[in-house]
């Protein structure tokens, strides 16, 4: 099967789609945005220059970046695996550079979100701090049975320090000027599909299907 390719505007749910994905197709989810957290807790001079940027909405620096990915490519479990890049390329520079870093083949998924209702989830958004599994206070199919706990492991549910309404003006704006050329290269390239919807079992079915028309 190809590889996957996730993109889209700060709160559409990439995170939640490439979760149900990895566990339909046994893929590896790949996100940047993890992997950053996971610096920022390793507490050294990155993490606190990663904390800073990211709460500022703008992206991270290319070098920064391409040694995060180059190593998470690098890794064994990739060479078995499909797998899903899920904040990766954020820009045209990115895109160019992942087509430098191998010869794998990619379907690029755009999930399409009108900007009302991406402030809307991203203000409602909870992670829990153990599993990861992500619930939503404004969005009543997603909020989660016991206020800020985890369904899942009984874990404390936390809010992300970059969703703010300030950041996410920053984010979504940063998002229009960096990645949006990012969709126009894919779409030369002639492997861009479309999701457009607003839920989450109708995008991922309409994902599975472009998947399996294309494995
Ligand atoms: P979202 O898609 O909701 O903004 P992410 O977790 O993917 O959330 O990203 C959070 C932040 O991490 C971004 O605002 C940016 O600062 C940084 N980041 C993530 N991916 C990249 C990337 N490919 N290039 C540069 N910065 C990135």
């Amino acid at each position: 099967m190809k590889n996957l390719i996730l993109i889209a505007p700060p709160g559409a749910g990439k995170g939640t789609q490439a979760k149900m994905l990895c566990k339909e197709f046994n893929m590896i989810h790949i996100s940047i945005g993890d992997l950053l957290r996971l610096e920022i807790e390793k507490q050294n001079d990155l993490s606190n220059f990663l904390k800073d940027k990211m709460k500022t909405g703008s992206l991270v620096e290319d070098t920064i970046i391409f040694k995060i990915i180059e190593e998470r490519l690098n890794e064994l479990d990739i060479k078995e695996k499909g797998f899903i890049l899920d904040g990766f390329p954020r820009n045209l520079n990115q895109a160019i550079k992942l087509d430098d870093l191998s010869d794998n083949e990619y379907i690029v998924i755009y999930l399409d979100v009108s900007k009302e209702v991406l402030e809307k989830r991203i203000l409602g958004r909870l992670t829990c701090s153990n599993c990861g599994n992500v619930f939503n206070e404004n969005i009543e199919s997603l909020k989660p049975k016991k206020t800020n706990i985890c369904d899942n492991c009984n874990f404390r549910l936390e809010k992300r320090l970059d969703d703010t309404k300030e950041t996410f003006e920053d984010r979504y704006n940063t998002y229009i000027k960096e990645t949006q050329p990012v969709l126009e290269f894919y779409k030369s390239k002639g492997n861009l599909y479309n999701v457009n919807s607003l839920d989450k079992d109708k995008i991922f079915n309409d994902i599975v299907n472009i998947l399996r028309g294309n494995v």
